[in-house]
């Protein structure tokens, strides 16, 4: 993947043709290389997740183009300065915070387009973490180290507070989960378990077509194998489950008698289908933020 993005060739015609180095002392001014390793926004975060990085609007490289020195990309291949997942918490939401402008500034300047990322619990409250774009691309990457399941992203939205996105981890026991899948005509039976010998968790029954793959319910197994029931998730009522979930396209959820129904239109990957879950765990807070987070994952935008 691209790392080190060099700024684009200076043309001394000038923007204009006219010879605007000619003109201006400026004309040399305002580019600089840039790393692919520090994305500043969803756009680049999603450009350096997928190694379409391109030059623009990364931050500027601090090692002078030789990577292989670089405590960045020593961060970034080792996973390091990634995220402080909390324990037992499988899904955040990230609010975009932008830079405050200089006092007297009418551009901006240096701040402009800059933001740092809070990362709240799913359902909102005070912010559990701070962080940058880095710390986020940094967090997603996969077995950079031992325990580093890495983690995906879902598509950008803008509400009455911020613009936002979720960031759902993978569990790093996902590959350790068992799923049991029995096809019949008219359905497609998954049993849960966290590990082969562990006790069933829940059952998935698909109807239309599986719009998911064998790893979503791996990692939805151990998310569930590992809810931490503590006092409060017992004693309170579990969280009112939102129809539709911002950044989550056309997946809509519901929960009744009938256990928890998720439907989702045909897409490009997958058919019409609607999934029953019938819980074997308890139905509390811990149950459906796996839920939620396995919604996300669903529909990552990476
Ligand atoms: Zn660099
Ligand atoms: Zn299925």
């Amino acid at each position: 993947m691209p790392i080190f993005l060099e700024q684009p060739p200076y043309n001394p015609k000038g923007p204009d043709g006219q010879g605007w180095n000619r003109l201006s002392l400026n004309a040399h001014g305002g580019l600089w290389d840039e790393c692919g390793l520090m994305p500043t926004n969803h756009p680049t975060l999603f450009e350096a997740m997928t190694g379409r990085q391109r030059w623009g609007t990364f931050d500027p490289c601090v090692g002078r183009g030789e990577c292989g020195n670089c405590p960045v990309q020593q961060r970034y291949l080792t996973g390091e300065g990634g995220l402080e997942w909390p324990e037992g918490v499988p899904l955040l939401l990230a609010r975009v915070r932008p830079w405050p402008s200089p006092p007297g500034s009418l551009s901006g300047g240096l701040t402009a387009g800059r933001s740092n990322l809070e990362l709240h619990a799913w359902n909102g409250g005070p912010p559990l973490l701070e962080t940058n774009w880095t710390g986020v691309l940094n967090a997603a990457r996969q077995g950079a180290r031992e325990g580093l399941a890495g983690a995906t992203v879902s598509w950008c939205w803008f509400d009455q507070e911020s613009e936002a996105f979720w960031v759902a981890r993978f569990h790093p026991a996902g590959d350790e989960a068992h799923v049991r899948t029995t096809v019949d005509p008219a359905a497609t039976r998954h049993e849960l378990y966290a590990r082969e010998d562990g006790p069933r968790l829940a059952v998935l029954t698909c109807q239309g077509a599986c719009a998911h793959d064998a790893y979503h319910l791996r990692h939805l197994a151990a998310d569930l194998g590992d809810r931490t029931a503590t006092a409060d998730q017992l004693t309170l009522p579990p969280p009112s489950l939102p129809e539709q979930l911002p950044g989550v396209p056309l997946i809509t959820l519901s929960h009744g008698d009938k256990g928890t129904v998720l439907h989702r239109p045909q897409s490009r990957s997958y058919g019409t289908s609607t999934v029953r879950i019938d819980w074997d765990v308890p139905y509390d807070q811990g149950t459906v933020t796996a839920l939620v987070a396995h919604t996300v994952r669903l529909t990552a935008a990476i």
